[in-house]
């Protein structure tokens, strides 16, 4: 188990910007998984947490580290765990549920209540070493470029939205040229 320091991106108070500092490394419980960030991807939350803007003033609670998109190396995991082997080469699902709500014990865990989101309600990955509960692992495949399996989250909203629709034979407008565009 890794004990000491890390470097970490921090936003230490509410005003704009960020600051490289050192922080201790996350502690994990039972049910957690300690990872050794290798890629980490600006998504336009954290855009909107640096520039403090008005989302970001009613959200977020400093002082925290921000960044929710990565892939890393699987560093250590909780007791409980055994889902999740350390050393193995993973990404994260963004959404953290409760397990307990009504939404959740119905399966419908993507509307739960009480989600949390890695970076915006917990220490984020712009950092050595990120947490996540071992329920929140996603496994990549060994030759997939970290820079690549770090962008998954996007990609994920990207899929999703395409297959709401009936975009087959049809022509699609698409608005927004970031990495879901
Ligand atoms: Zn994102
Ligand atoms: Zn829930």
């Amino acid at each position: 188990m890794q004990s000491g320091k890390m470097k970490a991106l921090m936003k230490k108070d509410g005003a704009f910007g960020a600051v490289l500092t050192e922080v201790p490394i996350p502690e994990i419980d039972k049910h957690e998984v300690l990872i050794k960030v290798k890629a980490a991807s600006i998504c336009g939350t954290d855009v909107h947490i640096y520039n403090w803007d008005q989302w970001a003033r009613q959200r977020i609670k400093t002082p925290y580290v921000f960044g929710h998109e990565f892939s890393g190396i699987v560093e250590a995991v909780g007791e409980n765990v055994g889902s999740v082997k350390v050393g193995e080469y993973v990404s994260a699902e963004t959404h953290i549920v409760c397990g307990e709500c009504v939404p959740c014990v119905t399966g419908k865990s993507h509307v739960c209540t009480n989600t949390a989101i890695i970076g915006v309600d917990t220490a984020g990955c712009f950092a050595e070493y990120v947490k996540v509960p071992a329920d929140n692992v996603w496994k990549n495949p060994a030759g997939m470029d970290p820079a690549v399996a770090s962008i998954q989250e996007p990609l994920g909203n990207a899929v999703h939205t395409v297959l709401e629709s009936q975009p087959a034979g049809g022509t699609t407008a698409v608005i927004g040229c970031g990495p879901i565009g």
